[in-house]
């Protein structure tokens, strides 16, 4: 996933513009153009998004990424959850393109946490909220139990209480309603063993 930070950091480092580009079991799904839309890449492919109980939702809300591939015959992806998040988008593109457009994927349908009242955290909250604390060198949220969320935080010198404070309210804020929320201050956040860092590890749900 291109976050905020890393694009920026990129775009500055290399002194480039970045293009992103979203998709996954070799089908190209939607890249982005000049004006910074994905585009969708119609002509090769279905997209739909549905909601937990596999209902289409309405164009602009957030569900999960149902694939089918019009041109693979030797593998057929046929409505294939590909385990995303990703929301539609209303409108055409300044650029001209006639594909229609998408918002940029909203991460793993693992990395979201459901809340009692009906409310979710995406892991784009807490990146952009996180991104706002230079104190805080890396983060890393697990759900623990419903509505119960550890926070790993690598800190600077300069964390302090009133910040921690400061970061818990924003969550609670987020949430619309109370969560359990503890601070782990640890030296490092571990890679998983597939060798990527995650933001969010939500609690696996049955069903
Ligand atoms: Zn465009």
């Amino acid at each position: 996933m291109l976050y905020p930070h890393y694009r920026k950091t990129i775009e500055t480092v290399f002194n480039t513009k970045v293009f992103d580009n979203y998709g996954g079991e070799g089908i190209m799904v939607s890249g982005q153009c000049e004006y910074g839309n994905y585009h969708i890449n119609d002509t090769n492919l279905i997209i739909e998004i549905v909601d937990r109980d596999n209902n289409p939702v309405q164009k602009g809300w957030m569900g999960r990424i149902l694939l089918t591939d019009l041109t693979n015959y030797s593998m057929p992806f046929i409505r294939y959850d590909i385990g995303d998040l990703g929301q539609l988008k209303a409108g055409t593109c300044e650029c001209g393109r006639g594909l229609s457009l998408m918002k940029q994927p909203k991460g793993r349908d693992t990395d979201i946490i459901y809340l009692s009242n009906g409310n979710y955290l995406i892991v784009h909250f807490f990146t952009a909220l996180f991104e706002f604390y230079s104190e805080v060198k890396q983060f890393q949220v697990i759900e623990t139990d419903f509505d119960k969320l550890q926070l790993n935080l690598v800190v600077t010198e300069d964390f302090n209480c009133q910040l921690l404070k400061e970061i818990k309210f924003k969550i609670t804020e987020s949430a619309g309603m109370h969560i359990d929320i503890w601070e782990n201050i640890v030296d490092e956040i571990p890679a998983t063993s597939s060798g990527k860092r995650r933001f969010v590890i939500a609690k696996k749900r049955n069903g």
